[in-house]
């Protein structure tokens, strides 16, 4: 606390993001990167972009990367926005598309950013609690509201949301923007950017830190009507003009681009990911139904925080929450074969 601070400032809760050790040798299993690492010709067009043009700016609308996403996608570029990861695109939304005279919708156990977005933009919330199996139950997001976001597949319980019941909310809620944050959805979820040109209240954020592997590059996009994304573009030439730099815009292209690559890995995630349930559950772990490159577990006789600490003694780390309804339960991310048997035989040991 200081006097310079704005009253704002002192009362912010920030988000606390997952350790980043500074201990090489460790198994991090606690912030959902992707273990195969991004395809090699993202690392080749960032080494071509190493040049002269760096004296540069950027182009500031990323508009190679945004024809690059709408291709992929079959929208037009007028409905992608690209933006510094995922969280700078949310908090543009938070602030450009969320910010109403009524409270906004979202889950108890969800991303943990979302609160703290509120926070920074002074927004309400209305707080929702999943089904007593974690679920999102669509009928209770029939109420007023000044706009809905939640992660599908949810993080961090895994659990997907079909999309017939995405639909169902999105129909009940034509008067406000209707937010799914697909961080996780290639992991074996079915994308709602198919219903984009249906629903002009849906807007669908992704990031290219989970699936396509590159955490470290910084990039996240949405994708919706083209009045939503006009309404991104406003916030965010009222804040950054650039926010994606030279190398991060090639580098990007480079793994939209790069579809072998994106396939081999998301779908040896999705096979580490049943085996490691499977062997949870051998060890008498309840664990939920995982959509994400991570599981959410919990163990009958031993509390979640336990765990943890005794996991960290054998150099594996995962991510344990201290909240309400989750505090048993760790958040493992799925790792090569190599670390999750590390993460397995430290259980069994413990
Ligand atoms: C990881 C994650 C993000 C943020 O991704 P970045 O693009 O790395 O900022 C957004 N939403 C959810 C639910 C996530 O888990």
């Amino acid at each position: 606390m200081s006097k310079y601070w704005s009253s704002l400032v002192s009362k912010l809760q920030p988000y606390v993001p997952g350790e980043q050790p500074k201990m090489a040798n460790l198994v991090k299993l606690n912030t959902n990167e992707n273990p195969f690492g991004p395809s090699p010709k993202v690392i080749e067009a960032i080494q071509s972009e190493l040049n002269d043009n760096l004296r540069l700016y950027p182009d500031p609308e990323g508009l190679a990367l945004k024809e690059s996403i709408a291709n992929y996608y079959g929208v037009k570029a007028r409905q992608v926005f690209v933006g510094n990861g995922s969280d700078e695109v949310l908090a543009h939304i938070f602030q450009g598309l969320l910010k109403h005279d009524k409270p906004i919708l979202f889950p108890d156990v969800t991303y943990s950013f979302y609160p703290v977005y509120c926070g920074l933009y002074q927004i309400e919330s209305n707080v929702i609690p999943l089904t007593d199996s974690f679920e999102i139950n669509p009928d209770d997001y029939k109420q007023a509201n000044g706009g809905i976001i939640f992660p599908n597949p949810n993080a961090p319980t895994g659990r997907y949301l079909g999309l017939e019941h995405v639909e169902d909310i999105l129909n009940a809620n034509p008067d406000s923007v209707v937010v799914v944050d697909e961080a996780y959805v290639d992991f074996g979820g079915e994308t709602a950017i198919t219903l984009v040109d249906k629903y002009p209240n849906l807007l669908v954020s992704q990031t290219l830190s989970k699936a396509r592997s590159l955490a470290g590059l910084r990039v996240g996009f949405a994708v919706g009507n083209e009045e939503l994304i006009e309404a991104l573009n406003r916030v965010k030439d009222s804040f950054n003009s650039y926010p994606l730099d030279r190398l991060a815009l090639v580098g990007a292209i480079a793994a939209f681009e790069d579809r072998d690559w994106f396939e081999k890995s998301r779908q040896g995630v999705i096979s580490e990911r049943e085996r490691v349930t499977a062997e949870l559950e051998s060890l008498g772990f309840e664990v939920l139904p995982s959509k994400a490159n991570f599981v959410f577990a919990r163990h009958p006789e031993h509390a979640g925080a336990d765990l943890a600490a005794k996991l960290r003694e054998q150099g594996v780390i995962v991510r344990h929450f201290n909240k309400p309804r989750i505090s048993d339960f760790l958040r493992i991310t799925i790792g090569t074969a190599e670390q999750n048997n590390a993460l397995i035989k430290g259980l069994a040991s413990i």
